[in-house]
C-alpha cells in the first residue's frame, strides 16, 4: 500500500476541519483521505470467495445461457402458427429435454414437448405451458386432422385455446443472462452468494480477490481483567475486546488479538510495534480521553504521526487517528474510546468504512430507514447523536423507533437490546413525537 499525504496536508484539504469540535462529516472525509488500499491480489477457489473483495471486472467469455431454451415445462412452437382466432392444433414432433436436444427437425404446423431448460430447435419462438393445452393421443385423433401424415401424428396432438399465448412467450434468450462479452461483476464488489452463482454459471472455478486486511486490536486500562480472571474491586471485563473482534468478523478482516495491555510504557510500546510491524490497520480502545491518566495517548504520539479529536458527537468524542510505522510497514492507528458503546458507535461512523475502503471494496451507502419517534428525544444542534432504537411496524404502516433506555456510553446493555441505531444529524435539534428520524438497521450491518 503506498503512503498517503501527511496528516497535516489531508487536514488542510478538510475545509472546517477543527481537532477539537471535529463534526462526524469532516472526520469522515479526513479519514477516507487518509486510509490506502490493499493492492496485492490472490486467486481463491470460488467457494472461498465469499465476502471477499473482487480484484478485478469480471468478463464473461461465454453467452449464458448459452442457446435459446425454454422457461416452461409445455410445447415449443412457431408464432406464426398460432391461430389468428380460434384453437389452434399442432401435432408433436417430439421432445426436447434439457441437457438432451430434440436432434430432428420441427416443420410448420407441429410443435415440440418440451421441459424447463431444454434447446429450443431452430425456428421455434415460443412455448405454451403444458397446463393450457389439451392434449389428444394419436389414437384418439379420429378424422380431425385428416391432412397429417401417419407419421406426424406419432405423438399425438395439442389443442392450445386461443390467447393463451404470444409469440415469444417464455423463450429464453442465449445470452439473456450474461451477453459474452459483457462484465458481470465489477472489481472491488464484496462477493455474495448470488455472486458465487454468477460465476459458477460463467465456469469460474477461481477468483481473483484483494488480500485480506490485517487488523491487530487491544484494549488498554489497568482496571480490565480478561475473562477467566477474577474481577478485583474496581475492576471491569473487557467486554471491548470481544465486540471489536466480533465487528472485524462481520468485516471479514485478517485479525491480530493482542488482548489487555496494561498501563506501563514497556507494555504499550511492545503492543504498538508489534501491531504496527504486521498489520494494515490497529485499534485499540481506551486511553484517549482529555485528562486521561495513563500512558495510551503519550506512547501513540511518540511512536506514531498522530492526532487526537474531539468529535462533535455523542457518544464517541474522544479518538485519536493517525499512522505508525515499524520496520516496512505502515499501519493506520483507530484509538477509539474506552466506552463500550462508544467504540461501536465509532466503529460504525469511521472505522467500518474506512476497513472497507482499505480492503479496496467499493460499497454503497448504508441504507437509512426513516422511522417516526414513538417519544420526544431532546437534542443539542451542533452534535450528531447516536442513539439505540428499536424499531418496528407502525399500526398505520411505515416504521417507528423507540429509544432503548438509558443511552449511557457505558451502557452496552442498550446495543445489544436495539435492533437499529438512530441517528441524530449535527444541525438536528430537539424531536417531536411522530418526527420522522433516520436509522440504521443492525441487520447486515451488526
Ligand atoms: P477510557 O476511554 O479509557 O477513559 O475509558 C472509559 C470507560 O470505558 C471507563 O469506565 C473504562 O473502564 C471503560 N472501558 C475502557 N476499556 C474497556 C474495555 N475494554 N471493556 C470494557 N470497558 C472498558
Ligand atoms: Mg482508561
Amino acid at each position: 500500500m503506498s503512503l498517503p499525504p501527511t496528516l497535516a496536508q489531508i487536514a488542510s484539504c478538510v475545509s472546517g476541519y477543527d481537532p477539537n469540535a471535529l463534526p462526524v462529516d469532516k472526520a469522515q472525509q479526513f479519514i477516507a483521505r487518509l486510509v490506502p488500499r490493499v493492492t496485492a491480489v490472490e486467486s481463491v477457489a470460488l467457494r472461498a470467495s465469499l465476502g471477499r473483495v473482487l480484484a478485478r471486472d469480471i468478463v464473461s467469455a461465454i453467452d449464458v445461457p448459452a442457446h435459446d431454451n425454454s422457461a416452461m415445462d409445455g410445447f415449443a412452437l412457431r408464432g406464426s402458427d398460432l391461430a389468428a382466432d380460434g384453437d389452434t392444433l399442432l401435432a408433436i414432433a417430439g421432445t426436447g429435454l434439457a441437457g438432451q436436444a430434440f436432434a430432428g427437425t420441427v416443420p410448420a404446423g407441429h410443435c415440440l414437448r418440451i421441459m424447463t431448460g431444454a434447446v429450443m430447435p431452430a425456428g421455434l419462438d415460443t412455448v405454451v405451458p403444458q397446463e393450457f393445452v389439451a392434449r389428444t393421443p394419436a389414437a384418439q385423433m379420429g378424422n380431425r386432422s385428416p391432412s397429417l401424415l401417419p407419421h406426424q401424428v406419432g405423438e399425438g396432438h395439442v389443442v392450445i385455446p386461443h390467447g393463451v399465448v404470444r409469440t415469444g412467450n417464455n423463450r429464453r434468450l442465449a445470452g439473456e443472462d450474461l451477453a459474452k462479452g459483457a462484465c458481470a461483476l465489477r472489481a472491488g464488489r464484496i462477493l455474495r452468494p448470488a455472486d458465487l452463482g454468477l460465476l459458477a454459471s460463467l465456469g469460474q472455478a477461481e477468483v481473483p480477490v484483494l488480500r485480506k486486511l490485517r487488523v491487530a486490536f487491544f484494549s488498554t486500562g489497568d482496571e480490565l481483567r480478561s475473562i477467566g480472571e477474577p474481577l478485583d474491586t474496581g475492576c471491569v471485563y473487557d467486554s471491548n475486546r470481544y465486540t471489536i473482534w466480533a465487528m472485524l468478523q462481520r468485516l471479514g478482516c485478517d485479525v491480530l488479538d493482542l488482548g489487555v495491555v496494561r498501563d506501563e510504557p514497556a507494555a504499550l510500546r511492545a503492543a504498538f510495534s508489534e501491531a504496527a510491524a504486521s498489520a494494515d490497520a490497529v485499534i485499540t480502545s481506551g486511553g484517549v480521553s482529555v485528562g486521561e491518566a495513563d500512558h495510551t495517548k503519550q506512547i501513540m504520539a511518540e511512536l506514531g504521526d498522530v492526532l487526537f479529536w474531539r468529535i462533535a458527537m455523542r457518544p464517541g468524542r474522544p479518538m485519536a487517528i493517525g499512522r505508525i510505522a515499524n520496520g516496512g510497514n505502515a499501519a493506520i492507528l483507530f484509538g477509539l474510546p474506552g466506552n463500550p458503546v462508544a467504540v461501536m458507535v465509532t466503529f460504525y461512523a469511521f472505522v467500518r468504512d474506512a476497513l472497507l475502503a482499505m480492503s479496496g471494496a467499493s460499497p454503497a451507502p448504508l441504507p437509512l430507514l426513516r422511522a417516526a419517534c414513538v417519544a420526544p428525544l431532546r437534542k443539542r444542534p451542533g452534535r450528531t447523536e447516536y442513539q439505540r432504537g428499536i424499531v418496528s411496524r407502525a399500526p398505520g404502516g411505515g416504521w417507528q423507533v423507540a429509544i432503548t433506555g438509558s443511552q449511557g456510553s457505558g451502557i452496552l446493555s442498550s446495543m445489544s437490546a436495539a435492533n437499529g441505531m438512530v441517528v441524530l444529524h449535527h444541525a438536528q435539534g430537539d424531536v417531536s413525537v411522530g418526527d420522522e428520524v433516520d436509522v440504521i438497521p443492525f441487520d447486515g450491518l451488526i
